[in-house]
């Protein structure tokens, strides 16, 4: 309970609806506690007393309205419960989710990358859900339950008081203590399983997504059978984690409801002896049976927030990972910079503890291409990865105009850049909301004059539905030639002064390939610009090229000097020139 207690915070969106709930949920807990026993304590005896006299048919229909009437009130303050508690439920898992899903827009990608897809979706999705149950539950439960149970108590207490004295109300109350046993030994057993539930689901999701990203591969290497096992294995072992839950949770209500008959039977044999009516003994034993259920509740809610523990656990690895990347308390000002990047003796290490760059120092001035070549893993996509600050550099820094990257906000920095990646992203939208990603507020004309610069506009126009056409998941429904050109728009559309172009070393067709080129000829025009270069006219046109190996820069310089002087260029350069040759 102590563990949930922060969240109960999600409660406060909620307050009125759930005050609104326990309102009704108290008089629920009177008609259900008291209500009934009270009930039959008043309508037996008049209708089943013999020796008493006559009623009229006007007061039989009264007390033959009490039945229906604490059932009314009963099943109308239950439904109100039921739905309010419901909408806040759903209103809690709304924001629950929300809040999950703020924080992985802003956890560095390091994390995001340590950690995999399906189990973070499942976490989002199941998770919350879970844990929202758990807080609601609780809110509904905590006031609703003890009120019955107090209701029942009391009204045990006060007719067996009256009638025989207190020790029939210490015999008829003496086995609810011990309903808590069960309860107190199943909430135990039941947190290591429920998290090993969580964690089970989480790996199926990881299976689907990892499975349906690789569809291509699962067809061609035939996989398909190899896939439903490895799944299979996994829904087993949920399938048996699950019924262990299962167990735990099931068992509890027969174990309350086997101490409980014990303690109406402990109750029988003394009535026997003490010669108690019918009527007070029936009253009794409803009040009883009243104390259980709350009691058998409250041991499900028990079980409710262990499982809901677990699942907040889970949610907190990621809730509680602290953001490493983000703004500066005091930020510098920055509107369009020129473009002045310098690296000054930049390391960074990632979790493998393998340094990725050492020690690295270079000066690219505004208005440079610069390219960066060397053999894979030695350190290029690093490199220009620290600009946009997807990671932040272990010792050293780089600054922009001047300005340390990490005394700027983030959206300052980013905002001056534009990014095309090897196989870029598009969102299931429209082509012009996919474009207007570049420049929320780019005009029509702006729009077309971006896809004009990069050779997709007569593409777009060609569709029927032209810049409203929806480009399916992750652009899906076109070709890579067509996505690296719309990407290119997207940048021209940007007009960010610092350029990171990750070349595509998948072959293109050669139309596409010809005007990308043109496309990017005009789009590094007055920029700063970061290649990674895998073509070598790309690399021969650079104004500098910079020389990865092992994680530092070993040559810098433009494309003649280097291919005379250095003999690790020459090879990458020659090797590149007869492949593409
Ligand atoms: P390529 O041309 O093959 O893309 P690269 O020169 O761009 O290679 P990087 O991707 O920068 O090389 O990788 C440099 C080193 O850092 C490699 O040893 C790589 O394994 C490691 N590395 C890169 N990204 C990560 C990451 N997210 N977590 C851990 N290690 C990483």
């Amino acid at each position: 309970m102590q563990r949930l207690r922060p969240y109960l915070a999600y409660l406060k969106i909620v307050r009125w609806p759930i005050v609104v709930a326990l309102l009704c949920g108290v008089v629920y807990g009177i008609a259900n506690g008291a209500g009934l026993p009270f009930m039959i304590q008043k309508v037996f005896p008049k209708i089943f007393n013999e020796s008493a006299a006559r009623l009229t048919d006007w007061q039989l229909f009264m007390i033959a309205l009490w039945l229906p009437g604490i059932f009314l009130a009963r099943g109308i303050a239950g439904y109100f419960n039921s739905y309010l508690i419901q909408y806040a439920g759903t209103r809690v898992l709304e924001a629950l989710r929300l809040d999950y899903f703020r924080k992985l827009q802003v956890l560095p990608l390091a994390f995001l990358q340590k950690h995999k897809t399906g189990d973070l979706i499942s976490r989002g999705m199941t998770d919350t859900q879970t844990l929202q149950v758990a807080l609601t539950s609780f809110a509904n439960d905590i006031f609703k339950q003890p009120t019955s149970l107090i209701g029942a108590l009391s009204f045990l207490a006060w007719k067996a008081y009256n009638e025989h004295g207190v020790i029939l109300v210490l015999v008829s109350m003496a086995v609810i203590p011990l309903s808590i046993l069960p309860i107190r030994y199943v909430g135990k057993r039941l947190i290591n399983r429920a998290a090993q539930v969580q964690g089970h689901l989480g790996q199926v999701s990881e299976r689907f997504s990892e499975n349906l990203n690789a569809a291509r591969e699962v067809r061609a290497f035939g996989l398909e059978k190899r896939e439903t096992e490895r799944l299979g294995l996994i829904t087993r072992k949920l399938l048996t984690y699950q019924m262990k839950v299962t167990k735990y949770t099931q068992a509890l209500p027969p174990l309350i409801e086997i101490i409980s008959s014990i303690g109406i039977s402990i109750t029988l044999i003394y009535a026997y002896h003490v010669h108690i009516s019918l009527n007070s003994f029936v009253a009794i034993i409803m009040a009883l049976y009243s104390c259980y259920d709350p009691i058998k509740k409250l041991g499900a809610l028990q079980n409710i927030t262990k499982i809901g523990t677990a699942a907040l656990d889970r949610l907190e690895v990621v809730l509680n990972e602290p953001v490493t990347i983000q703004d500066p308390k005091n930020p510098v000002a920055v509107t369009r910079v020129r473009g002045d990047l310098v690296f000054e003796h930049v390391g960074i290490t990632y979790d493998n503890d393998t340094a990725a760059l050492r020690d690295v120092t270079v000066t690219i001035p505004a208005g440079t291409t610069c390219a960066l070549v060397g053999p894979s893993g030695a350190g290029k996509s690093t490199f220009a990865n620290l600009v946009p600050r997807f990671y932040d550099v272990s010792a050293g820094r780089i600054t922009l105009d001047g300005v340390d990257l990490r005394d700027m906000t983030l959206a300052d920095l980013r905002r001056n850049i534009a990014i095309v990646s090897q196989e870029p992203v598009l969102f299931n939208d429209t082509i012009r909301n996919n474009l207007l990603l570049g420049r929320h507020d780019a005009s029509h004309a702006e729009v077309e004059q971006s896809a004009r610069d990069a050779f997709v506009h007569d593409f777009i126009a060609s569709l029927p539905q032209g810049y409203d056409t929806i480009v399916g998941e992750r652009g899906a429904t076109l070709s890579g030639g067509q996505r690296q050109r719309l990407a290119v728009a997207r940048a021209f559309l940007r007009n960010a002064p610092l350029l990171i172009l990750d070349e595509a070393t998948s072959a293109l067709d050669s139309e596409s390939e010809a005007a990308i080129q043109q496309a990017l000829k005009k789009l590094v025009v007055g920029k700063t610009v970061l290649i990674i270069a895998h073509r070598f006219s790309t690399i021969r046109d650079a104004t500098m090229i910079l020389v990865f190996q092992e994680g530092r820069i070993i040559a810098k310089g433009d494309h003649a000097r280097l291919h005379a002087e250095n003999p690790l260029y020459r090879a990458l350069y020659d090797q590149q020139n007869v492949a593409s040759g």
